[in-house]
């Protein structure tokens, strides 16, 4: 077979149970006639064929599969298909019906490898994370724009992943209308008043807004009325916000992005708080901050009055969501002790009972993995930490039961005695 992907034998088992990469050693042989990015049947050594999916010969994943049905085309149709059924999705959902912004393809969770979409109002960001979405980014943006009724697709294939596709890192207007400098989107807050976000879609980090965290972020609202809130690598500061809007006391941003902190003033503003009285901005790195606070106390924190209740401790709430401590397995071991340091700095800075609420957005880094983490700081801080609540991504990037990576948020709301 010159045209198929031949798997070595015993190798078939993965793509029977429709999990959607092909690794390179799993193959026998390659196509000779398929040139990359194209269709391409996939057979098991003994020729029969199990599933068709785009072919990259440059990357670790050569295959990506699309299809396990021999009789289904993948033509524009095939396309339009899955897009359709990944917008019913969020069509079908009440609370994303509502909203301004969510995401509308996640990748192989929506049976759609390769492929994210994020919606911000009647503008659509596209990300193409494979050489076979990129080769076919157009069609698919003009698609998106004839099933949303959008206005434009803006593009954000800046995630440096792509060089293991061989593709270069590239940005800029796709299809229609180009956004607004200064998109401003909404997400409920916990009573369910709109709380408002300006989004950069050309230049902001991601896709413009961690839309992964709306539902952690009324979650995390519900602990933080009166209370004393440090929000660590706060970004947007969205989480900020909603503290406050719950009636947060003082909120403290901290990023190492001062680019970060202005946008994270600039929405405090847009929601009516003042970032000079309710909010402390502060620039620097997570790890050394929290250490000199607890080692050197926290003379740059005057505003911060000590709780009313006299609880003690620098803050009753602590937010940490930082960036991916994981990118590869070899940095697995390293991304640990990175989580494990920032937890407990942030376990010894809290008031007794306060609550911790801890992110780890590492694919590789498993909620067990994570737990375990949070357990070791707790030994290591002489705290006793309860788990009151397990967290996770927002409903709109949903996990395909036969791709377990697609679950890579988790988090948990701890309450440190
Ligand atoms: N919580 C944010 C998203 C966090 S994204 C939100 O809701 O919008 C991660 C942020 O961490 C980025 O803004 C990045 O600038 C910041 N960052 C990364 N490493 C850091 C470090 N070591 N110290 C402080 N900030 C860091």
């Amino acid at each position: 077979m010159q045209n198929a992907v031949i798997l070595k034998p015993g190798r078939e088992k993965p793509v029977r149970q429709r999990h959607p990469w092909v690794f390179s050693g799993a193959i026998a042989q390659l196509p000779s006639a398929v040139a990359d990015g194209e269709i391409v049947p996939v057979l098991d050594a003994k020729g029969r064929w199990l599933a068709q999916g785009y072919l990259n010969r440059q990357s670790q994943i050569q295959v990506r599969l699309l299809s396990w049905n021999q009789a289904e085309p993948i033509d524009a149709a095939f396309w339009r298909r899955r897009l359709e059924t990944a917008h019913q999705l969020r069509q079908n959902t009440a609370e994303l019906a509502q909203a301004d912004c969510y995401r509308l393809v996640h990748g192989e969770s929506d049976y759609l490898p390769g492929l994210t979409v994020d919606r911000y109002g009647a503008h659509l960001v596209l990300q193409a994370g494979t050489l076979g979405i990129d080769q076919r980014k157009q069609q698919l943006a003009e698609q998106l724009m004839e099933i949303t009724g959008c206005a434009g697709v803006v593009e954000r294939s800046d995630d440096p992943n792509r060089r293991k596709e061989g593709l270069a890192l590239t940005s800029g207007l796709l299809a229609g209308a180009a956004p607004p400098d200064k998109l401003v989107v909404s997400e409920p807050s916990l009573s369910g008043q709109p709380l408002h976000f300006q989004v950069d879609l050309l230049d902001g980090q991601k896709t413009g807004f961690y839309l992964d965290q709306r539902e952690n972020r009324r979650r995390t609202a519900a602990h933080c009325a009166g209370k004393r809130v440090l929000n660590a690598f706060s970004y947007t500061g969205a989480f900020a916000v909603h503290a406050l809007a719950a009636g947060a006391t003082h909120v403290v941003n901290l990023d190492s992005s001062v680019e970060a902190l202005e946008l994270g003033e600039i929405n405090l503003q847009l929601n009516h708080f003042d970032p000079d009285a309710d909010c402390t901005s502060i620039a620097g790195d997570v790890f050394e901050v929290l250490r000199d606070w607890r080692d050197l106390g926290a003379p740059d924190l005057a505003a911060l009055k000590p709780a009313e209740s006299g609880a003690g401790g620098l803050f009753d709430v602590i937010i940490l969501d930082p960036p991916k401590f994981a990118q590869s397995k070899s940095h697995v071991e390293r991304a640990l002790r990175g989580y494990k340091d920032i937890n407990l700095l942030a376990m010894q800075l809290l008031a007794p009972g306060g609550a911790l609420i801890t992110f780890s957005c590492s694919g590789l880094v498993d909620a067990a993995l994570f737990q375990k983490v949070i357990f070791g700081a707790a030994i290591d801080a002489e705290r006793d930490v309860q788990i009151v609540d397990f967290l996770h991504q927002a409903s709109d990037h949903p996990v395909a039961a036969t791709f377990p990576e697609g679950a890579y948020l988790k988090g948990l709301i701890c309450r440190v005695l």
